[in-house]
């Protein structure tokens, strides 16, 4: 097997559990070509274990195993999805939410690897050189242990870019109706797995959703940025009054409308195609109020050069949220931008607050849902914020 020596840097960080090496910190692999699995040397000649090397990609190597002797195989894909799975079926699958991530990459050790279970129906998306090699042992196993009705492929992402890879999109084996109906929490969602964003659904909200039951109750509640209407229903089903949801996207919007009926909650919430920016202003200038406001907005921030103009979008639409949320209300705000740091994130509604002249009470800071773990020494696998404030 090949070897690549990484640097004392690398090791350090590697040793505490982090994934990668860098450009510039691997040596000895100049032919090696993209996505070979590599035996990862230090400088005194150890072995600290096997990775994907990819010369192309800033990020050259990942982490596979720590151990030097285990084998990249299928009894590897075997261990490694078949402990994602029992994990998820021990601690996220119930009778009433049978779709969630089944494999989040780096932190269920398969570097690389996106795979979300809608139901009956698989979402694949491969994200480097590495895993693109594994691909069909991968399919491989998740038919045998899953037995999926279908599989859809996601990698359409741009991130494969980074790594050489061309993006790629369809059905892996015999085509379906990409149209899937799912349960969260008891709802009902039909999900669009081919042109849906991301993988076709938010998975990793789930529970933030359920929070919600708290708050809820008999009130009116703005959910902005609503794609699918995720959280437009669960409001609706813990009671609230009246739910308005917001989104760009049309399709998304008429998903979201679809989504209210098949539960029969299309009487409570309503769903509007508009500028979440433009609708809040409209909603101050025409003195509307609500008494709960949800933002959950796309990635602002993709990368740490954009920081500083993604914190004013992040400034901007908070204070517009707290200034049509009832004194007392609630503002339940997310952001899923990895450089966004809970402490900024916390600095920016400061902000916002000061220049609306209200105070702020934090009533919970949450995360990602149960399904996407975050790996300590791995401080990537953690990007989504959500900050419950009471708005007094
Ligand atoms: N809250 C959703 C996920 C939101 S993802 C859930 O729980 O599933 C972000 C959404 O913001 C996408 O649906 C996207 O279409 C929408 N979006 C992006 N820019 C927007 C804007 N300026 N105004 C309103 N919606 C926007």
């Amino acid at each position: 097997m090949e070897r690549v020596i990484i640097s004392r840097r690398a090791e350090e960080r590697i040793l505490r559990g982090h994934p990668w090496a860098y450009q510039g910190e691997v040596s000895g692999g100049e032919k090696i070509p993209p996505g070979t699995v590599v035996a990862i040397g230090n400088r005194k000649g150890r072995v600290l274990g096997k990775g994907h090397y990819n010369p192309r990609s800033k990020i050259a190597l990942r982490v596979l195993t720590r151990d030097p002797e285990e084998a990249i195989d299928i009894s590897f894909f075997r261990r490694r999805i078949g402990r994602a799975l029992g994990y998820r079926e021990r601690y996220v699958f119930r009778p009433d939410t049978d779709c969630y991530r089944l494999v989040f990459a780096e932190a269920d050790f398969l570097p690389g690897l996106i795979v979300d279970r809608f139901g009956l129906y698989l979402v694949v998306q491969i994200l480097t050189a590495g895993m693109e090699n594994h691909r069909e042992v991968i399919v491989d196993v998740l038919q045998e242990l899953l037995k999926p009705q279908g599989i859809y492929e996601r990698s359409d992402v741009s991130v494969r870019e980074l790594e050489g890879l061309p993006l790629r999109q369809g059905f892996i084996g015999p085509p379906f109706e990409p149209l899937v109906t799912v349960r969260e929490n008891g709802l009902l969602l039909q999900v669009d797995l081919a042109s849906g964003q991301k993988t076709g659904y938010f998975l990793d909200q789930r529970d933030n959703r359920v929070f919600l039951r708290h708050f809820v109750r008999d009130r009116r509640v703005l959910d902005c940025f609503s794609y699918i209407g995720g959280f437009s229903l669960h409001a609706a089903f813990f009671g609230a009054r009246e739910v308005i949801g917001v989104d760009l996207s049309e399709e998304a919007i008429r998903c979201a409308v679809r989504n209210a009926q098949l539960n029969g909650l299309e009487k409570v919430v309503h769903f509007e195609v508009a500028n979440a920016f433009d609708f809040l202003r409209e909603m101050d200038r025409t003195g509307e109020r609500f008494e709960v406001v949800i933002l959950d907005p796309p990635a602002f921030v993709k990368s740490k050069q954009a920081l500083s103009g993604a914190l004013r979008g992040y400034k901007e639409i908070n204070l517009r949220a707290m200034k049509i949320i009832a004194p007392g209300g609630i503002l339940m705000t997310s952001s899923c931008s990895h450089h966004l740091s809970l402490e900024l994130f916390r600095a920016v509604l400061e902000e916002a607050s000061l220049d609306v002249k209200r105070r702020i009470r934090i009533l919970a800071e949450r995360g990602q849902a149960l399904d996407h773990p975050v790996l300590l020494g791995y401080e990537e696998s953690q990007y989504l914020k959500c900050l419950v404030v009471e708005v007094v």
